[in-house]
Formats: structure tokens, C-alpha cells, sequence
């Protein structure tokens, strides 16, 4: 099921947008097509070195940024074989950071590990724990790394194609 397009505000405050379809690794073709080609070798889950990618209940892999960080460095979709990962892919995926209202800063407690560690600079954080974190989304690669860095598993990925208004 093909995500709705949000503007580009909606994404940067980090609302109204659900966790959708699991998230496979980068590179990955359409859904149903890279169901039907990978071969559940497990191949691309053995490759990750950050071992960010995981057997899910199916037997297809799955991309759990709770356990950190994907580099892109590219390795699983070397190691595909089937086709079902595919270098020519582009971008290796639409997955960006939301931060939802369990935010430490929304309520009043100073935090900002998501910054911190945001390889892309796309966190943005008001000062003195006056307001929850935001995410551009122009600059979010998905990459999973504030996910979780995050005391109160505030944030998520979810598929969001990127609709930036005229
Ligand atoms: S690109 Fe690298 S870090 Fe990311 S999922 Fe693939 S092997 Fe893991
Ligand atoms: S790490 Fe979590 S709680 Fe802290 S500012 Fe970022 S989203 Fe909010
Ligand atoms: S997913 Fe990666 S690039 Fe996006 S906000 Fe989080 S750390 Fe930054």
C-alpha cells in the first residue's frame, strides 16, 4: 500500500503519519516484488556489519533501527543474489525519523541524544526542554541512528515519500 505524501511542515513537526509495512533493508524493490524474489537466504542479514538487519516472522528481512544505525555501506545489497536488493534503487529508501509526543524536551526535561548523534544534522531541538524535537525531513536519510539513542522511544521511521511544496 503506497504511502500518503505529507508536506514538508507536517513532516518537520512529526505528525501525522503512522508506522506502516515492515522496513526491509535499503535498496529493496517494490514490496510485493521483493517478496516475491527474495529467497529467505538470510544472505543480507548475515552481511550487515552493524547487524541492523534481522530474520523477520516470515523469513524476510527486516531493518530494526533499534539496534542501530544502517551506514549504507552497502554490503547487503552485494551480497543479494536474488534480485530483490538492487544498487540501482534510488534513494535506497524512503524511511524518515518522526519524533512523537513522548518527547523528553515537550515536557519539560532537558535532552537532545537524537541530535547528538544525527549524522545527516536533522534534529533540531528547542533549548531548556521547551519543545519536542524536530526532523527535517529534506535532510533525513532514515538512517535509524537517533531511534535507539533515545531515552523515551520517542522516535520512529516510517515510509514517507517527500512532497515539498512550490
Ligand atoms: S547498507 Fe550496510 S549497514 Fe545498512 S543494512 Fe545494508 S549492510 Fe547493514
Ligand atoms: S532523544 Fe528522544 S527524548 Fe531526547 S530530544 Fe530526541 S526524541 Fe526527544
Ligand atoms: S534517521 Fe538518521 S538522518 Fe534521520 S533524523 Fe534520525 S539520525 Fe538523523
Amino acid at each position: 500500500m503506497a504511502a500518503t505524501p505529507l508536506s514538508r511542515r507536517m513532516l518537520l513537526f512529526g505528525r501525522n503519519a503512522t508506522a506502516d509495512s515492515p522496513l526491509r533493508p535499503p535498496w529493496a524493490i517494490d514490496a510485493d516484488l521483493f517478496a516475491a524474489r527474495c529467497t529467505r537466504c538470510d544472505a543480507c542479514v548475515r552481511a550487515c556489519p552493524e547487524q541492523v538487519l534481522l530474520r523477520d516472522a516470515d523469513g524476510l528481512p527486516r531493518f530494526d533501527p533499534a539496534r542501530g544505525e544502517c551506514t549504507f555501506c552497502g554490503d547487503c545489497v552485494q551480497a543479494c543474489g536474488s534480485g530483490a536488493l538492487q544498487a540501482t534503487v534510488s534513494p535506497p529508501w524512503e524511511l524518515r525519523a518522526q519524533v512523537q509526543d513522548s518527547c523528553l524536551p515537550a515536557h519539560g526535561v532537558v535532552c537532545a541524544s537524537c541530535r547528538e548523534v544525527c549524522p545527516e544534522s536533522a534534529i533540531r531541538v528547542p533549548p531548556g526542554g521547551r519543545g519536542a524535537a524536530m526532523v527535517d525531513a529534506e535532510r533525513c536519510s532514515g538512517c535509524g541512528a537517533c531511534v535507539g539513542i533515545c531515552p523515551a522511544q520517542a522516535i520512529t521511521l516510517a515510509h514517507l515519500p517527500l512532497e515539498v511544496p512550490a
